[in-house]
């Protein structure tokens, strides 16, 4: 097999060593629970506590307005549905058709609650139009809900527009910063939002350990019953060496964004930049520069993404769709059919996200087994009447 060429950072990415090294003592002989009163017990406190402060100075907010979670999805769902509630059981919460499953699928849920959802449009190059937010706004409204970068397609909405008619009309305003962390900036004053949510694994640190930060004075309804930990906003003993590896990450990922946008964009650049020289038909979703520096999505006429996939993997090259739409048997994924990518084109997408561990030698290797690759399946496929 040969060497592996990993262009699925979108997805997941691997425990950084340094991240690995701050969490080790705490899932060894630093096992205290943080409520116990003893000193291991305020060993784990301290640490929690030195991994809330670590957080609250990259986002640019007090410590008390940092709640650990166990994932994105768990902030997302908490801050959704938290927030909405807070101020009565029902009303009106604007979202976007781009939203990743963990956001949309919260908005909708509230939908069969009596929530009344308006999902927005984007244009069709994915972007959320800040006027449609204004006009949608209502003396009901709750909740304004628009992630900062989209997982697909990378695109990067206008967040601290979107807030500022949040704030102007008095409605809180939730972003998933999840795919931002990294490459944008996420001090909370410039954003102005009141809250975002993190998760760890898109940045370096384990799965299954997320943060969301929330404006101090915002009133959130909790989502789990249990003990007063997180400021009684999130119930359960800490996962104290996630925390530790979350704030460690984050702290890292921030301070090295800049460096990683120009060595990803380079690379991305290049990649794009052959593809469509090789393969003119090729179709590139998402705006061309509002979008995450690491990120490619590109569609290829009348062929199936899975086909792509398997031949990428078996010459040691990991890359996604982008989302849950793998077969043309399926529905394409709602953020394509948002933007309106042609259907001869929209089985064919290719997600490629690039990290730091992405070099040139990977990007040469891509372009010299994916266009031969796309054309024999193009002249294979079952969807070449498509073409
Ligand atoms: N939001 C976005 C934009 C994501 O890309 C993801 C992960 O793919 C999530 C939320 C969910 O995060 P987690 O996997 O930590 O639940």
């Amino acid at each position: 097999m040969s060497e592996t060429i990993y262009l699925d950072h979108a997805a997941t990415t691997g425990v950084h060593p340094s991240v690995l090294d701050a969490m080790l003592p705490y899932l060894g002989p630093e096992y205290g629970n943080p409520s116990s009163t003893h000193h291991l017990g305020r060993a784990a406190r301290q640490a929690v506590q030195d991994s809330r402060e670590r957080v609250a100075r990259v986002l640019g907010c007090q410590s008390s307005e940092v709640i650990f979670t166990s994932c994105g999805t768990e902030s997302i769902n908490l801050a959704i549905k938290g927030l909405a509630k807070a101020q009565g059981g029902t009303g009106h919460l604007i979202t976007s058709a781009i939203e990743h499953h963990a956001a949309l699928h919260t908005a909708e849920q509230l939908g069969h609650e009596g929530f009344d959802v308006t999902v927005l449009p984007v244009s069709s190059d994915g972007i959320v139009d800040p006027d449609d937010v204004r006009n949608a706004l209502r003396g009901d409204t709750r909740l304004i809900s628009v992630m900062y970068a989209n997982n697909e397609i990378g695109t990067i909405q206008p967040l601290a527009e979107i807030a500022r008619i949040g704030r102007e009309a008095g409605v809180s305003v939730f972003s998933d910063c999840v795919q931002a962390a990294g490459s944008l900036p996420l001090d909370v004053n410039l954003l102005g939002v009141d809250s975002l949510a993190l998760s760890g694994h898109k940045f370096h640190a384990p799965k299954g350990i997320g943060i969301l930060y929330l404006r101090a004075g915002t009133q959130l309804v909790p989502q789990m019953q249990g003990g007063s930990q997180e400021n009684g906003l999130r119930a359960g003993t800490e996962n104290v060496p996630y925390i530790v590896g979350v704030s460690v990450a984050l702290e890292r990922a921030q301070a090295n964004r800049l460096s990683y946008n120009e060595h990803c964009s380079r690379l991305r650049d290049l990649l794009l930049e052959e593809l469509c020289r090789q393969l003119p038909e090729t179709h590139i979703n998402g705006h061309r520069q509002l979008r995450l520096a690491n990120n490619a999505h590109f569609s290829f006429r009348g062929v199936e993404a899975q086909g792509i996939l398997m031949g990428l993997d078996m010459r040691g090259i990991c890359a996604s769709s982008g989302s849950a739409c793998v077969s043309a048997s399926l529905e394409p994924s709602h953020v394509l059919t948002a933007i309106g990518v042609p259907p001869e084109y929209v089985y064919g997408s290719i997600r490629m996200s690039l990290g730091e561990s992405t070099t040139e030698q990977h990007v040469r290797r891509v372009l010299e087994v994916l266009p031969p690759l796309v054309t024999r399946l193009q002249a294979l496929s079952p969807l070449a009447d498509l073409q």
